[in-house]
């Protein structure tokens, strides 16, 4: 057996499952990278960290009631607790939430107001207005707690259904999620007396990414990177230790076959993150130098069993897309595929860095049934394909060196 593939295997393991959660600010996280650390230091590599404050939060019970009614509920990651008794209004539109009196009220939030999750109040990579606005109006009409029905929403929230349309540790009303069903259930106690006692706390805390240098001082650096954090409730296998499986084949392959060019393998920590803190603590450590990075290489969901992996560009030079190409073809598994506006990728694109992005060919059917559930586990990863795409960026990053600067 390819000695490649063993490791693979051993690092997904331990990554999804020796450890519980990577959720952001969880020793669980903090495990995952200081394992990232180890293994790219006995590789050879030397590493510097970026760490940042964070919060991890802890939820208890949630009991809604009328009367005698019962309601199917959950809380908001990070929301804070309560214990309110209060009469049930309603808000379907941005009209209704502007012109309703939810001063005190619980108040439930359905229909177009709940159609996609609201991007975090402080979110720097995607704040779009009308949501913005959906947090002031809260804000200024201040109910006592906030009750969220969603439909499914698969391109906007992975595979959760419900999924919590407020996951913002900065938004200080407290919170609760339900199914649109159940919302309509709720809904015909409008005006009526509700309870929600719900036991939430934020917990200050801290997570950190991981930065390895293979030692080349030569021109600018290639940036290799993949998000180590998971949603709560996920191994996150495919989304996203695969990635972090790939960075650590390629150390060795490097380490095997140095290259002149500078390298440095992110272990970056907040893609799945309300505060984004990693990618944040990242963009400040390296404030008006990105322009020293030459290009930049994420990969996020992939891996996925039964499809190949796809390749896509962003604002990169005919030369290095050409050389990627190229050396694309010696591999069945991995293949041209579409544009993707999200993940780390769009943080060094956004900012003029030349970027690369991997993921699975399947990535809608990844996206709608497994990314962010329990359903991500190590056996949905096809480890071949991250030994392949470790191999073609080990021959890619080495084709740049041998190439010389384009710039
Ligand atoms: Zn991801």
């Amino acid at each position: 057996m390819d000695a490649y593939l063993e490791k693979a295997g051993g690092y997904l393991r331990h990554l999804c499952l020796d450890i519980p959660t990577r959720l952001v600010g969880t020793a669980g996280n903090r495990a995952a990278t200081d394992f990232f650390e180890r293994t790219a230091n006995s590789l050879g590599w030397r590493t510097e960290t970026q760490r940042f404050d964070s919060l991890d939060y802890k939820t208890g019970n949630i009991n809604l009631q009328a009367g005698e009614t019962r309601f199917a509920v959950s809380i908001s990651p990070y929301s804070l607790g309560c214990n309110v008794q209060a009469e049930l209004s309603i808000a379907a539109s941005i009209e209704e939430l502007r012109a309703g009196d939810h001063r005190g009220k619980i108040l439930l939030l359905k229909g177009d107001l709940t159609k996609e999750q609201l991007a975090p109040k402080k979110y720097v990579f995607y704040n779009p207005d009308h949501h913005q606005e959906i947090y002031r109006l809260l804000e200024s009409q201040q109910p006592a707690a906030i009750i969220t029905a969603t439909a499914k929403n698969p391109a906007m929230a992975g595979a959760q259904y419900p999924f919590p349309l407020i996951e913002d540790g900065d938004f200080d009303i407290p919170t609760a999620f339900m199914t649109d069903v159940e919302g309509e259930r709720l809904a015909a106690w409008a005006g009526k007396a509700l309870r929600l006692e719900m036991e939430a706390q934020r917990l200050p805390s801290w997570s950190e990414n991981v930065c390895a240098f293979n030692g080349s001082q030569a021109g600018k650096r290639v940036v290799v990177c993949a998000h180590i954090d998971a949603k709560t409730g996920t191994p996150g296998a495919v989304d996203n230790a695969s990635g972090v499986v790939v960075l650590l084949l390629l150390a060795e392959m490097l380490k095997t076959h140095p290259v002149a060019a500078p390298v440095e393998l992110l272990a970056m920590n907040g893609e799945d993150h309300y505060s984004a803190g990693g990618e944040l603590a990242y963009l400040n450590r390296h404030a008006g130098h990105l322009d020293e990075i030459r290009l930049a290489i994420n990969v996020d969901g992939a891996g996925y069993r039964g499809s190949p992996s796809e390749i896509s560009f962003y604002e990169c030079p005919p030369g290095e897309r050409d050389l990627a190409l190229a050396e694309m073809k010696k591999y069945a598994s991995i293949r041209e595929g579409a544009i993707w506006y999200q993940s780390d990728h769009m943080v060094f694109a956004m900012n003029q860095v030349p970027a690369i992005a991997l993921t699975t060919a399947a990535f809608m059917d990844m996206e709608t049934e497994i990314a962010h559930t329990e359903k991500d586990t190590p056996e949905l990863v096809d480890l071949p394909l991250l030994v392949d795409i470790a191999r073609f960026l080990d021959a890619f990053i080495s084709g740049l060196a041998q190439g010389g600067e384009h710039d």
